[in-house]
């Protein structure tokens, strides 16, 4: 199968509900141009460099979502142009895209990313931390940035139902937050989770946006995490 193919295999399961970001990490522009070629106007890029490389060659209508650790002095590069950054873990990161988007009088579209996942990583909020920072309201004098969620990655285990009750957690915490912060906030409406292994399952619990690229794009040459 070519990538129009794939793309179109893993669409045709999705509800219309559901936004699709190809993650074209590690994959060559000409692949994301086959994407495009297909109708794909949504792709994920985890490093800062080469979704610059990307965005500067490829055409001006697609829309960049930023889904991996942003290193604060990195903000700057990707400000100018990316759609959402999925992954902000900290006020700190949050207050700091703030400011340059200030600079250049955008405002940028943010998930927090939600640690939940039983394997050790560095990122992410847990529950607490995110109801604290949610809590203490300075988040609410950036002007720059806007909250339009959450975002999280399961554990990488075979097991189906710890991944749905990991979802199924995250999704119970994005109401609770909902009612407590956001009840008259539209934006504040999106789901991130579901990658090649377990979108299926995100998608039951409650995701709105999947991140899938090895599904679309086949394997990705780097390891990339
Ligand atoms: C790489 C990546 C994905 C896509 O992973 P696949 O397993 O190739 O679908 C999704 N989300 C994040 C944060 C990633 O880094």
């Amino acid at each position: 199968m070519d990538i129009r193919e794939r793309l179109n295999q893993v669409k045709s399961i999705l509800p219309a509900t559901v936004t699709l970001i190809a993650v074209s990490k590690f994959h060559p522009e000409a692949d994301v141009e086959d994407a495009y070629a297909a109708g794909q106007r949504i792709f994920g890029e985890n490093i800062v460099q080469e979704l610059r490389r990307k965005y500067e060659n490829l055409p001006k209508d697609i829309q960049w979502h930023f889904i991996g650790h942003l290193q604060r002095n990195k903000i700057k590069y990707i400000v100018p142009f990316v759609s959402m950054i999925h992954a902000v873990d900290s006020f700190e990161l949050l207050s700091d895209i703030n400011q340059h988007a200030q600079k250049i009088g955008r405002v940028i579209p943010c998930l927090l990313q939600i640690h939940v996942a039983k394997e050790e990583t560095k990122f992410g909020f847990n529950f607490e931390e995110c109801r604290q920072m949610l809590k203490n309201e300075n988040w609410k004098k950036l002007e720059n940035v806007r909250i339009d969620g959450l975002m999280c990655m399961a554990s990488n285990v075979p097991d189906e139902a710890q991944i749905h009750q990991e979802f199924h957690s995250v999704w119970n915490f994005f109401n609770e937050m909902k009612q407590q912060y956001f009840e008259h906030d539209e934006h504040f409406c999106q789901r991130s989770w579901g990658m090649s292994s377990d979108y299926t399952i995100a998608v039951q619990e409650g995701s709105t946006m999947v991140r899938v690229g090895t599904k679309i794009f086949g394997n990705r040459l780097q390891k990339t995490e």
